[in-house]
């Protein structure tokens, strides 16, 4: 088996991890949104609770100064009754008429914060639903990342165990040299030779598209050492279809 064949080996079951490893991904990626969606709406409730309380309190304040004034402007108008004179009369009426200004203010304030504190109870109602909701989408999501952790755990094992064997018959420089281009290209890392058209030697890379000079092909075609993309440097192989249309060709 060549470098190149003994490294496919080691990629192809790689793949096949990365596909397995997607998926828990994807469950583990859609449950982390779940959580973070509730975080907000737990911070949401805590602002709400926390400006009804300074509401609540403002009108308790307010309805305090209003039974105050009450009781001013009744001591008042007892004085107001037994007045003797107009003029104290006048005075009289007029700091009662002032008084009532003010129990008018604090009445609005209180009657404002208590239409404030109604609404606000009102989104705090809907985002109890919201959560409730949301609550019962993260159980979901536990549920399916679990399930998808369990179903993959004994498979992964088993592929984990293949990679670490096959990748011994490896050579380390050559195994190193992968892994790099994995950590750099991803899933272009390794990519299969195009044969565009097999009498003019016209190949190019399957990942980057560009043209490949024809050493590249015999070297595949021969020794099978490892051979890079001389554009985007990933590791080349020849796929079943491409070796076998290539060596129907040298037998003509
Ligand atoms: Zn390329």
């Amino acid at each position: 088996m060549s470098v190149t064949e003994q490294l496919l080996r080691v990629y192809r079951v790689d793949q096949q991890l990365n596909g397995l490893r997607s998926r828990l991904k994807a469950a583990e990626r859609f449950l982390g949104e779940q959580e973070k969606q509730l975080a907000g709406i737990g911070q949401q409730s805590a602002s709400l609770d926390s400006q009804i309380r300074q509401l609540t309190a403002t009108s308790g304040d307010a309805e305090g100064e209003i039974k105050a004034l009450d009781e001013k402007i009744e001591g008042l108008r007892e004085r107001m009754n037994t007045s003797n004179t107009s003029k104290e009369y006048k005075a009289i009426l007029a700091e009662v008429n002032t008084l009532k200004e003010r129990r008018s203010e604090h009445e609005t304030r209180a009657l404002e914060a208590i239409e404030k504190v109604d609404q606000l109870k009102s989104q705090r109602d809907e985002l109890s639903n919201s959560k409730a909701e949301r609550e019962r989408v993260r159980g979901v999501a536990v549920e399916q990342r679990d399930q998808r952790a369990d179903e993959i755990r004994e498979k992964l094992a088993e592929l984990e165990k293949q990679r670490e064997e096959i990748a011994k018959e490896v050579p380390p420089r050559v195994l190193e040299t992968y892994e790099e281009l994995v950590a750099r290209l991803e899933d272009e890392a390794v990519a299969p030779i195009e044969v565009q058209d097999r009498k003019r030697h016209e190949y190019n890379c399957g990942a980057c598209m560009m043209s490949l000079p024809v050493e590249t092909m015999s070297t595949l075609l021969g020794s099978g050492a490892l051979t890079h993309c001389v554009s985007c440097g990933c590791i080349l192989y020849l796929d079943e279809t491409a070796k076998s249309l290539m060596l129907s060709a040298s037998k003509r």
